[in-house]
């Protein structure tokens, strides 16, 4: 057995236990896995910095001097140790919590120390809470061989267990003591093409850079190894897919839906959304599956697209299905439709994870039964309890988290894989989109129906409450009613936010003469729903809510959204909430409250949602302010497999080229049998089965 295979718990000083806690906490299993664990940080230890240099914000740093003075501070719990720390140019407090007696025997007053760890300035005194401590009389580190010292990650539970940061690289180094050459990831020639480093020097030099120069070269090598392999899945599978997935055929354009198009629906189609249907109609024509992506803002009239199509799907004999994120939002679609299709003969029923007992018995025989068209779920549509007598067509909506395998899930589901539409409002940056939907067709609603005023949108302070609540009572008195939108749901000492219970009863008092109701993310899904109702028949006119009603809640006459603490909300999240409003013909308003005092980037991003409502301008303005943030979760989760080094934003250029490597070896190599590629094909094989379990999607 290759010694990489090996169990990490035959290392010296792991054994069983501590060999679980690797794997639950890191991943790691094999001797291998320890390699692709890496350093968070490192330390440059030929510099030496003066505790007069040290300022606020500044990463881990290294010192030289002497303790002047060791004392205990506090009481019990709060009990501290204090060490005054001094090289001549000032003074700096060291400061533990934990382990204060074993620390406080083994420091030496007026003995040589190296201290490491990060400056914090608190009442003009700068300090380090658990810093590094070394004997400085073996001399200086930067004579060591390896004076870049790397930094692991540890967590609180590895702490527990005695795990160091030192402690993982010496595990690391015994390793690489273990084993001669590596055997090779990539195929040889990509090597030299793309003046990649051999496997082993690239992993070492990451565990043990000579110098901070020896790093660059070395994680493009396991970067682009990653982002090759993703790109190589991605091709491979939609040229698959092309190539051998054969679609229903959805010919017929009949009953349902020329009912639906002649008598039932409210209003005339805009030009894109008309645009759109026929791409859908001609994908559903040609024999292939579907997998297109259909973007438009919020407000661009998705759903009734999503609709008629269903409508096709159902009209030549085949089941749809739509699924949303959320219950309330599947519960809402589901509301929406039956309206939309009131009195036709389409069969509809929603199914989520608190549909149950007999409920659910009946609607899983239904649905199997082929009795009904059109279900409509959250995640619970994919699990494998749920077979449809033939599913013809499923539509995702707003599910970002709806990536490769779930797509894939949903094969499962029919025997030829359905039609897949997946409808979001956030639109995707182009070099996530190639990998997060990098075989999916797209379609873009890119015109608002007519009619539609702009919503205004507000920035106040909380000291102007006064003047906002009158402009409230206006829209009240008119018959609207108000989303207020709070970003906590309990009162969370630490950060003094005023939260949505607080908030509650303020409104509650401020307006005795309406209907005010609460709704948060711990009410029970029947809750949530009830008060959804009541707001939606107008009989709530203020609610009061956290979060969960972010996206998709269709309420016209809901005409003010008020987001309390919107410093506190990302740029995608506040145009998603203010998406709520101005979906009637009303003059409708977004009222931002923040603090008076904000930093520069919150102010800009505060500034933007007042200057524009283009969701294409805020994602850019969001990019460029956060970085990918969310989205960089969105498109791991989507992925086939984890990335350790790569980051599909910030390595975009190397993505570029990786896609363009797995794509000629894709071409030049169709049948998958050229022996420069055995390596790579091997590889993937070995990635796939590693892939999570298709029911482990929750
Ligand atoms: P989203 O794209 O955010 O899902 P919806 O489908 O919820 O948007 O549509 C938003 C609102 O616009 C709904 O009230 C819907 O009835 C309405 N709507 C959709 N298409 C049109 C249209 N062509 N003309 C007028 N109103 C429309
Ligand atoms: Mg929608």
């Amino acid at each position: 057995m290759n010694v990489l295979d090996q169990d990490v718990k035959y290392l010296k000083g792991v054994g069983p236990l501590r060999a679980k806690i690797l794997g639950e906490e890191l991943k790691v299993h094999t001797c291998r896995d320890l390699l692709y664990v890496f350093p968070v940080r490192y330390l440059d230890r030929t510099t030496v910095y003066k505790v007069a240099q040290l300022q606020e914000g500044m990463s881990y740093v290294q010192l030289s001097g002497a303790i002047v003075d060791v004392e205990t501070a506090g009481e019990g719990r709060k009990q501290r140790l204090v060490a005054t720390f001094s090289d001549g140019s000032g003074f700096l407090s060291l400061v533990w919590f934990n382990s204060i007696r074993a620390i406080a025997k083994n420091l030496k007053i007026g003995a040589a120390y190296f201290i490491i760890g990060k400056p914090s300035i608190f009442n003009g005194r700068v300090s380090m809470v658990h810093p590094e401590i070394e004997d400085a009389k073996a001399g200086q580190p930067a004579e060591a061989p390896f004076p870049m010292k790397a930094y692991y990650r540890v967590t609180e539970k590895m702490k527990r267990h005695a795990f160091s940061s030192n402690f993982m690289s010496g595990l690391v180094k015994t390793v690489f003591s273990m084993t001669g050459e590596l055997t090779e990831t990539l195929p040889g020639y990509l090597l030299d093409i793309y003046s990649l480093l051999p496997l082993r020097e690239a992993l070492y030099r990451i565990h043990f850079p000579k110098s901070a120069d020896d790093l660059p070269q070395a994680l493009r090598r396991v970067k682009f190894e990653e982002l090759f392999y993703l790109q190589l899945s991605i091709l491979r599978y939609a040229k698959n897919r092309q190539q051998k997935q054969r679609g229903y055929v959805f010919r017929r354009i009949g009953d349902s839906f020329m009912d639906f198009y002649r008598n039932r629906l409210p209003f005339p189609l805009t030009q894109a959304q008309q645009r759109v249907m026929k791409e859908i109609r001609r994908d559903f024509a040609c024999g292939r599956q579907m997998n297109r992506l259909l973007q438009g803002d919020v407000g661009s009239g998705k759903t009734v697209v999503a609709l008629m199509a269903c409508l096709i799907a159902i009209d030549n004999g085949f089941q749809a299905c739509l699924m949303a994120p959320t219950e309330i939002l599947a519960e809402q679609h589901l509301q929406t439709l039956q309206q939309l299709l009131a009195g036709s003969q389409v069969s509809v029923a929603l199914l989520t994870g608190s549909v149950l007992g007999s409920r659910r018995t009946q609607i899983l025989a239904d649905v199997a039964a082929g009795r009904i068209q059109l279900l409509v779920g959250t995640h619970a549509l994919i699990e494998p309890a749920v077979r449809f007598q033939n599913l013809g067509l499923a539509i995702v909506d707003e599910q970002h988290r709806f990536g490769v395998k779930q797509r894939a899930a949903l094969w499962q589901k029919s025997t030829c894989p359905p039609h897949i539409l997946v409808m979001t409002a956030t639109p995707i940056p182009r070099t996530l989109a190639m990998t997060l939907y990098g075989d999916l067709d797209v379609s873009v609603i890119d015109e608002l129906p007519p009619g539609r005023k702009p919503i205004k949108t507000l920035h106040v302070y909380d000291s102007d409450m006064p003047r906002l609540y009158a402009g409230l009572y206006g829209q009240l008195r008119a018959g609207h009613q108000v989303y207020v939108i709070y970003p906590l749901i309990e009162e969370s000492e630490k950060m003094d936010l005023k939260d949505s219970e607080n908030g509650y009863y303020t409104y509650k008092e401020q307006f005795p003469d309406y209907q005010v109701a609460r709704l948060h993310g711990r009410m029970k899904p029947a809750e949530k729903e009830q008060i959804m109702h009541r707001f939606a028949a107008g009989e709530i006119q203020i609610l009061v809510s956290t979060t969960v009603i972010e996206v998709g809640v269709n309420v016209p006459n809901a005409t003010t959204i008020v987001i309390e603490n919107a410093e506190r909300f990302g740029l995608a999240q506040l145009h998603q909430l203010r998406g709520r409003v101005g979906r009637g013909g009303d003059e409708s308003y977004c009222v931002l409250v923040t603090r008076p005092k904000l930093s520069d980037t919150t102010r800009r991003r505060i500034q933007t949602m007042v200057d524009t409502t283009d969701g294409f301008v805020i994602a850019e303005e969001d990019l460029k302010l956060r970085g990918p943030g969310d989205l960089e979760g969105t498109a791991q989760s989507g992925m086939w497999f984890e990335l350790r080094a790569a980051n599909i934003t910030k390595d975009a250029e190397l993505m570029a080229v990786a896609r363009e490597a797995a794509a000629k070896l894709l071409e030049q190599d169709p049948h998958e049998n050229l022996a420069q590629n055995r390596v790579a094909w091997e590889q993937l094989r070995q990635q796939h089965a590693q892939m999570v379990n298709f029911s482990d999607i929750s």
